[in-house]
């Protein structure tokens, strides 16, 4: 089924991930937040959280796996480096011995 907005456009479904409504699914417009379109198309798939605990830990749960890939990713950045300053080392240390042996 495919959802068109006031503006024509193709609402999405998403989810939503703000404190008060984790891991909640609506369809909204993709203009709904440039004030200029003025289109508040906007419908919650899935009902309201049964209580605060679960709303709590969906939003901790969901905080912590982005803290989680932001660290995985600066770990993968720091280890890109530092493969790459191994690579200079072992051709300024193979050139060394190169000119050594000359
Ligand atoms: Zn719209």
């Amino acid at each position: 089924m495919v959802n068109l907005c006031g503006c024509g456009e193709i609402a999405k479904c998403r989810t939503s991930w703000t404190q008060l409504n984790p891991v909640r699914r609506f369809i909204g417009c993709p203009n709904f937040m440039d004030p200029t379109r003025n289109c508040n198309y906007f419908i919650w798939v899935d009902g309201p959280l049964p209580n605060r605990w679960y709303q709590a830990t969906m939003y901790q749960i969901h905080v912590n796996l982005v803290n989680a890939q932001d660290q995985i990713a600066q770990a993968n950045n720091q280890n890109s480096r530092t493969a790459f300053y191994n690579r200079v080392l072992i051709v300024l240390i193979v050139g060394m011995l190169l000119v050594r042996l000359m």
